[in-house]
């Protein structure tokens, strides 16, 4: 993603299954998983020397929000690293528990809502030039992502009147408007709040809230990628169909709760389409654009090729060419195949036994490792780049200078702190560097002071703790 900075914000849902012995809060739960985290950093509240925030949001969510990343494949390693983190984490507390006699287990889920009925997100950050009219650009992006969820809905067995059944989205009930600043309250699926973590007079950053958390790294990979492409396009200022959709949320609802790409959307002008139709024009537009200017090197042929295949296996109503690579069609595939070798109704208690452990991540509870073992469902990246992430930040954006001073000031011991903007050293005479730059890998304040703490001696050997 050339001349863009990505990063995912995943936030995750906690569990205990206290079976039979004492139970746990899920308070006491994401403290005894923070536990290590506070430490190490003192808060629940850190940057980590890849560059990313770990952080226990409120609700006892864990949350990591991955570094600033430039290349797609890199996004993926980050965002799979959280996960490998926050597992570890879960299996530390999972230990203490057991050693003092708990039988229970820790549940980790990748999802978007919980069993009272709660939402909590995957937030998309999309760094886009401040000089665009971004009214315009929203107004054309919504009824991409409104459409989007056919190509990464991570699916969810709702009961509705005619009994159980497989929607799309995880998110697009709990959606209540389509642009606006609110995060909670009346949930938009893209957030306005201006907090560019940049020079706020070249950039913006862009916060889509609409997207399901996605499990199969095809889903997350070409959930990114055609957001950046569509983007890309929006950002020529080309004169472009408008596609704006008369009620962006009843759509998204619609098209979720159908499950289906032939979904009639009522247009602001009058005009009647199908959801594939958007989504076609979409794939056109960003390919023609890939083509033209270049940008369809490294993994973006491919992203191309895979959301040519989705759209055409819609058009089909046949998800099997994309089961083994995006979450929707494996976990209809999943369910719908276990819900008929057992006899049993999709809103069985089994079936929603199944589709949870779809998304669990705690250590050795979850399907998906299993899924990608069997080569049933696809990994886009490599193991070896997955463990580097874990300590080390993506490359080509600030995330490098964050991490270089992170090692150098926990080795060094040295009181310090940082956020996506500002590094500095607490310690009197505390010093301050901001980066006002996402795309800048060096600088020369900073440089100068991690310098600094490089000629201190060494006070812990391992600067990754966690
Ligand atoms: P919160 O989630 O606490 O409400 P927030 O929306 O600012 O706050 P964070 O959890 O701090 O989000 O995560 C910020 C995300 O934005 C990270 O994934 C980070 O990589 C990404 N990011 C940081 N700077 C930029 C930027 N200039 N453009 C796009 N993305 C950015
Ligand atoms: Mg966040
Ligand atoms: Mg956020």
């Amino acid at each position: 993603m050339k001349e863009r900075i990505v990063g995912i914000e995943t936030e995750y849902g906690l569990a205990y299954d206290a079976a039979g012995s004492k139970p746990q809060t899920i308070e006491e739960i994401a403290r005894r998983l923070f536990a290590p985290v506070v430490e190490w950093g003192r808060s629940t509240n850190v940057f980590l020397t890849n560059g990313s925030r770990l952080y226990l949001d409120v609700g006892s969510h864990p949350e990591v929000a991955t570094a600033e990343c430039v290349d797609p494949l890199d996004l993926l390693a980050q965002d799979r690293a959280g996960v490998q983190i926050l597992a570890d984490l879960t299996a530390r507390a999972q230990a203490g528990i057991r050693a003092k006699g708990g039988e229970g287990s820790i549940h980790l889920f990748r999802n978007n809502v919980d069993s009272a009925g709660n939402s909590f997100g995957c937030h998309e950050n999309y760094l886009i030039p401040r000089r665009l009219e971004y009214a315009r650009l929203t107004d054309h992006l919504l009824p991409f992502l409104v459409t989007r969820q056919l190509l990464s809905g991570a699916g969810h067995v709702v009961q509705g009147p005619d009994g159980a059944r497989l929607v799309l989205s995880q998110r697009a009930e709990h959606m209540w408007e389509g642009v606006s600043s609110s995060s909670t309250r009346s949930r938009p699926m893209i957030n306005t709040r201006d907090e560019p973590h940049a020079d706020a007079e070249r950039f913006r950053r862009l916060h889509v809230i609409v997207g399901d958390t996605n499990m199969a790294e095809g889903s997350t990979l070409l959930k990114t990628v055609s957001t950046h492409l569509v983007l890309s396009l929006l950002e020529t200022g080309r004169v472009m169909p408008s596609w704006a959709i008369a009620n962006p949320v009843k759509a998204l609802r619609e098209i979720s709760t159908e499950a289906s790409a032939t979904t009639q959307l009522l247009l602001a002008d009058g005009r009647t389409v199908t959801a594939l139709e958007v989504q076609e024009y979409f794939l056109e537009a960003a390919t023609e654009h890939a083509r033209s200017t270049g940008m369809d090197s490294g993994v973006v042929p491919e992203v191309l090729e895979l959301w040519a295949r989705t759209l055409r296996a819609w058009a089909a109503q046949d998800l099997d060419p994309v089961a083994d690579t995006l979450d929707f069609a494996a976990k209809r595939s999943l369910l719908t195949r276990y819900a008929e070798r057992h006899g049993l109704d999709l809103g069985d208690p089994r079936v929603a036994r199944l589709e949870l452990a779809y998304h669990d991540v705690a250590p050795g509870a979850g399907l998906v490792p299993g899924l990608e073992q069997r080569g049933l469902l696809r990994r886009f990246t490599d193991p070896a780049a997955v463990s580097q992430a874990r300590s080390e930040p993506p490359r080509g954006s600030r995330a490098e200078i964050r991490s270089r001073f992170l090692h150098a000031a926990r080795r060094a011991g040295v009181d310090h702190q940082a956020d996506w903007l500002h590094l500095k050293l607490t310690e009197e005479p505390s010093k301050t560097v901001l980066l006002t730059d996402p795309f800048a890998t060096s600088d020369p304040a900073a440089d100068e002071l991690i310098q600094a703490l490089d000629t201190l001696p060494t006070v812990h050997t391992h600067s990754t703790a966690l």
